[in-house]
């Protein structure tokens, strides 16, 4: 009888010091800030008869360089995001970074020349050329694979 109580204890000490940490690790895949982007980037996708198959993830990590956004290689499918550039770009600025990322990440597109028309130059336009011309630049992101 104790015997088994012991065992039952220590069945519900492994489970806990094993899913907690998973539960954790999944809570923390994306950031909540950047949930409203995913959705709407799947919805913009949509829009266009482009289904987004990968599952990305967003966070605020430290950046490589520090850039203010990476697309993990290697199959990660995770975008990193400086937390101080993130909070010094306007809404705009940051669904075009985010978009931009998401763009590698979700749809495998490399960069194209600077100068282009889009999304995936190196450098993301700024709010005032991304604002004015926005379904535009959506519509080249989703259909310039
Ligand atoms: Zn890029």
């Amino acid at each position: 009888m104790r015997y088994a109580v012991f065992m039952r204890l220590g069945l519900a000490i492994i489970l806990f010091f094993t899913l907690i940490p998973l539960l954790v690790a999944c809570g923390k895949a994306t950031d909540n800030e950047f949930v409203p982007y995913l959705e709407l980037f799947r919805k913009e996708a949509t829009a266009r008869g482009v289904s987004i198959g990968a599952h990305v993830e967003i966070a605020f990590e430290t950046t490589i360089y520090g850039g203010y956004a990476q697309c993990l290689g290697g199959g990660l499918q995770r975008i990193v995001v400086s937390e101080y550039w993130w909070s010094l770009l306007s809404a705009l600025e940051r669904e075009a970074l985010l978009f931009h990322e998401l763009g590698h990440c979700a749809l495998a597109r490399e960069h194209v020349a600077d100068g282009t028309f889009s999304l995936m130059t190196r450098v993301a336009p700024g709010a005032d050329k991304y604002g004015p011309r926005r379904s535009e630049y959506l519509d080249e992101l989703f259909g310039g694979q």
